[in-house]
Formats: structure tokens, sequence, C-alpha cells
């Protein structure tokens, strides 16, 4: 059976703030009926609150409409992320004044609260989730959607892999690229070789190994799977996998299964803002150009069906190439948009099925606009708007 998933376009015919994203958020909310199921409920509302400098994580006054949503619904929320996100996040505008609610650590100040659950996965034995996510009774995931150089997009999924774990589990489901081998030493004795296999990458995408000369790392972030250094490797030498990529996202797949399994799945609420969507991660503490345009907002009880949806819709666009950042390039060829910005083998519908695989939902889903957007776009309304001025 298809799961439904809200959408409020980022469009709108009127110049009036009903039809802006704020205001279909709150439809959304509505829709979901947030506030007639957290009544007594402890609701963690997980955002991803970006570092330094970066602004085009979800504005204040998006989380101030599902915040205000669950106090009246007599729940008690609270905003919360990794800990270096949250000691600085008053710099960018998050407060418990501007957000209403308690803005604390996923995982306690000092990254120590933690539960810790055991599941081998290549070089993962033990995965930490942050101690307290994992006390609160219900879950609002509020992502903010943009590219990742990692796994190619960031989205509800990727919020709570990465943002729900203790620093231990993040540096290890990075490592995950680098669990089997690609680079083989012996076929490349030659030292002038590796270096012109390092200088051959236009995207700094192969280094030298810290620890041993001879050996390479694929600096899979920047790595666009151009393959240009293959036509320089010795035959054999170096290898560049599908699977080298995917496992990020299987790993992550698996982090998002541990921290559902701890929410029985009527008491989990999945929001997306699909605006300013920019070339790499929020984590990065700066904002880029926005690489594709806006979207709007989402909402949907199930995690695989409204990241399904949200990447369908950015299908539906073209990448603004002239606005990637210059040490990137765009592969108009290489599918989906976020495989143009990231490479082909960065599919970002990986670890949405793998979510699915894991039974946390459907890629089949119905998309309900919950505000179409009128094709006149005379004024036909006017609403006094000089509150907001
Ligand atoms: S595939 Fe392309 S981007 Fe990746 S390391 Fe090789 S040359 Fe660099």
């Amino acid at each position: 059976m298809a799961s439904t998933v809200y959408f409020g376009s980022a469009r709108q015919a009127q110049l009036v703030p009903e039809e802006t994203l704020p205001f279909k958020l709150e439809r959304i909310i509505e829709k979901l009926q947030i506030r007639d199921r957290v009544k007594d409920e402890v609701v963690a509302i997980k955002m991803h609150l970006g570092g330094n400098v970066g602004y085009s994580t979800i504005h204040p006054v998006f989380v101030r409409r599902v915040v205000d949503a669950v106090k009246q619904g007599g729940g008690k929320p609270f905003v919360c992320d990794l800990s270096r996100a949250v000691l600085t996040a008053h710099t960018r505008g998050y407060t418990a004044e501007t957000v209403g609610c308690p803005i604390v650590p996923t995982d306690g100040p000092n990254e120590k609260y933690v539960y810790w659950y055991e599941r081998p996965f290549m070089n993962i034995d033990r995965w930490g989730m942050g101690g307290f996510m994992h006390d609160a009774t219900f879950l609002i995931d509020l992502a903010h959607i943009k590219g990742h150089p990692s796994c190619g997009f960031g989205g509800c999924m990727k919020n709570l892999a990465l943002g729900g774990f203790v620093y231990e589990t993040r540096g290890k489901i990075h490592d995950t690229s680098h669990h089997k081998k690609y680079w083989f030493a012996e076929k490349c004795p030659d030292d002038a070789i590796r270096k012109k296999i390092i200088e051959g990458c236009p995207l700094n995408g192969i280094i030298e190994d810290r620890n041993d000369p001879r050996e390479l790392h694929l600096h899979v972030e920047n790595c666009n799977q151009c393959k240009r250094c293959l036509n320089i490797a010795p035959q054999g030498s170096l290898e560049i996998r599908p699977d080298t990529f995917a496992a990020f996202q299987q790993a992550c797949a698996i982090a998002v299964d541990i921290v559902l399994s701890t929410f029985a799945p009527e008491k989990r609420v999945f929001l997306s803002v699909a605006n300013q969507l920019t070339a790499v991660c929020d984590c990065f503490g700066f904002t880029g150009m926005s690489v594709l345009p806006d979207i709007g907002v989402f909402g949907s009880d199930d995690p695989v069906a409204i990241e399904t949806a949200v990447l369908d819709k950015v299908a539906e666009l073209k990448v603004i190439p002239e606005n990637l950042p210059r040490c990137m390039e765009h592969q108009p060829n290489a599918g989906h948009p976020f495989q143009q910005i990231h490479g082909p083998y960065k599919d970002p519908y990986i670890m949405v099925r793998e979510c699915e695989r894991l039974g946390h939902g459907t890629t089949d889903y119905e998309l309900v606009d919950i505000m179409p957007v009128r094709e006149s776009g005379v004024m036909d309304t006017f609403i006094d708007t000089s509150d907001a001025a």
C-alpha cells in the first residue's frame, strides 16, 4: 500500500504569506495531526543546526511552527543535534527563545550520554546512539535537504544516521568506504607514478596515506568517480568501484534502523524543508550558492516514502552548474541531479532502498499537494502583510 507524503510547493501564485512555506508547513502539521498525537510525549525534534557561519539550515520561523504545535498538543518538545552544533547554535539564530523550547545535545554536552548497540557491519562493531534522543518518547525528524559529499544527498535519514550518533560511530560510518581495499600498492612500486596519480586528480580525490606513503587514500568525499586516475594507475593497482561508495549509505541505513527501533511507528513524524539546496552538507559550516531551485516542504509518517518523494522531485529539476564551487565538476550524464554533482556511484536512493529493505517504509507513495499553485498570477486577494515588513 502506498504511503502518503504531503507536499507544499515553494512556488506561489499570489503575494500573500499564506502561500509561502511556513504556512504550508503548518498545513502539513495539521494533515499529520501532530497536535493530536503528542499529548504528554517527550518529543525530540532532531535537526541539523549547522556550524560556524552557515545560514541555510532550517530557519527558526519553521522550527517555531513545529515546536508550537507540539506544545499546543500537550507535548514536551526539545530540539536536539550534535553537541558541537548545539554549543554554537545561538550564533546562527537558534536559541530557546527563538525556537520556543530547549536545545540540547543529542548525546549530552560531552558526548558521553550514549546507548550502545552491538551490530557488526564492516569496520563497525558497536553503534553509540545519543541518549537524549533515545530517551524521548516521540520523534520529529526535521531535516534540511541538500547535497552531501559522501552519499550525494542529505535528508531525513542522514539527519538521524549521523546526527543521532556519537563521534566514534560517525567516524566509523565514514570509514566504511575504506573497509574493502581499492589500492594495491604492490602493483605500483614506482614512487613517481604514485605521485602522478595523485597530481592527475583535479579534485584532490586521492592522497598519500598519512601513515605510509606507499599507500594511497581515496578522498571519497571529493571523488566524483570520473576515473581519470585509472588512465595513469598501472593495471590492477587502483579500483574505483560502486561498493566503495555504497558502503557509507549502507552503514547509514543501519544507523537509521537503530534510531527508528527506539520509537513506535505511530510515534515518529518526518518533515523535510527543501530550500537553499547547497552542494554540500550543513556541517561544512558555511552556505554556498544554491545548486538546485527551491522545491518546498514535505511531511509524512513514512521515512522511506518522504525521502523517495524528495529525491523524485529533485530529479525533475536541472542543476545550476554555474553555482557549483569551482573545486567541483558538473557531470550532466551521471544520472540524478545529486549524482551529476557528486558522481554516478553516489546514488542517493541507496540508503532509501536499504531502509525499505529493513522494513521502515515503502518507496511506493502518493504525493498530496496541500496547496496546488494556481496558474493565474493575478492578485485577487489582498491581505495586509504590513506586520511582516
Ligand atoms: S575518479 Fe576522478 S575524482 Fe576520483 S580520484 Fe580518480 S581522478 Fe580523482
